[in-house]
C-alpha cells in the first residue's frame, strides 16, 4: 500500500502479518523501517516490492525501532543483502545476540544480525536527502526509538511500539504488553512526558494502525490515560 509519493506499507496487520514494515524510496534505494519476522513478513515484502516496482537490493538501511523478533527478525536477512542496519545503542545487544535477555518469559529467537549504525539518544540520522530526528523513547525496550521525517511536507512519526495496537497505553500494563523483562513503566512516563505536546500528522505503529491525520492529540491523551492508569509511577 502506497502511503505517501515515496512512502510504502509493505507487510503488516491490513495483509494479515503481526508487524508493519515501511519502505521510504530515495535517490539511492529504500529505506526500510523495521524489517518484519524471518518467516512470516518476507513473502508479503517481496510481493508488494514487485508491485511497486521495488527490489530488495535496493534496501540500503533497515531502521530498527527496537530489538524484537517482529521487528528486527529480518534484519540480517536484509544485512546479508548489503543493507545498514540502525538500532540504538541500548537494544544493539539484543539484535545481535537473536534472543531475549535470560528470563524473558518469551523465548523466540531470530537470526542474530550486527548493527553498522548504533544510535546514541536522540540526534540526527542522515541518509542522502532524507533527515530522520531519532527520539530514544524507552520504556516498552530500553534502546525503543522513533523516528521522525518529514515527506511530502507531512510530520511523519514512526513510532514501533511506543503505543500498543489499541492506540491505549495504559493496556501495556493492564494485558502484559511489556515487550520483554527490560519493560520500564517509569521511563515509559518519562517518554510520554517527552512527548506530550507533540503534535505529529501522521503516527506510523509497528502493529494496529496507520494515522495518516488526526493525530493532534494523540500523545496528550495517551499521556493522561497511562496517568490515570498507572498508580506506580
Ligand atoms: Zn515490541
Amino acid at each position: 500500500m502506497r502511503l505517501l509519493n515515496n512512502l510504502y506499507v509493505l507487510t503488516g496487520p491490513a495483509f494479515g502479518t503481526l508487524s508493519h514494515v515501511y519502505a521510504i524510496k530515495y535517490s539511492d534505494g529504500l529505506v526500510f523501517i523495521d524489517a518484519g519476522m524471518k518467516d512470516e513478513s518476507l513473502p508479503q515484502i517481496e510481493k508488494h516490492l514487485a508491485y511497486w516496482e521495488l527490489a530488495e537490493e535496493e534496501v540500503s538501511h533497515v531502521l530498527i525501532t527496537h530489538g524484537h523478533w517482529d521487528h528486527a527478525g529480518l534484519a540480517a536477512y536484509y544485512r546479508e543483502k548489503g543493507a545498514l542496519v540502525a538500532v540504538h545503542r541500548a537494544d544493539r545487544e539484543i539484535i545481535e545476540n537473536g534472543r531475549p535477555p535470560a528470563g524473558d518469559p518469551l523465548q523466540i529467537t531470530w537470526p542474530p544480525c550486527r548493527a553498522d549504525i548504533v544510535l546514541d539518544g536522540n540526534g540526527k540520522l542522515s541518509i542522502a536527502e532524507l533527515t530522520f530526528e531519532v527520539i530514544h523513547v524507552p520504556g516498552h525496550t530500553p534502546g525503543s526509538v522513533i523516528y521522525r521525517i518529514t515527506l511530502d511536507g507531512r510530520d511523519v512519526w514512526f513510532i514501533g511500539d511506543f503505543l500498543p495496537p489499541d492506540g491505549r497505553p495504559e493496556h501495556n500494563h493492564k494485558h502484559g504488553w511489556t515487550g520483554d523483562i527490560r519493560f520500564s513503566s517509569r521511563d515509559y512516563i518519562e517518554s510520554f512526558k517527552k512527548l506530550a505536546r507533540m503534535q505529529p500528522d501522521c503516527v506510523l505503529a509497528g502493529h494496529g494502525y496507520i494515522r495518516m491525520d488526526g493525530c493532534e492529540d494523540l500523545f496528550k491523551q495517551a499521556y493522561a490515560d497511562i496517568l490515570l492508569a498507572w498508580p506506580c509511577r
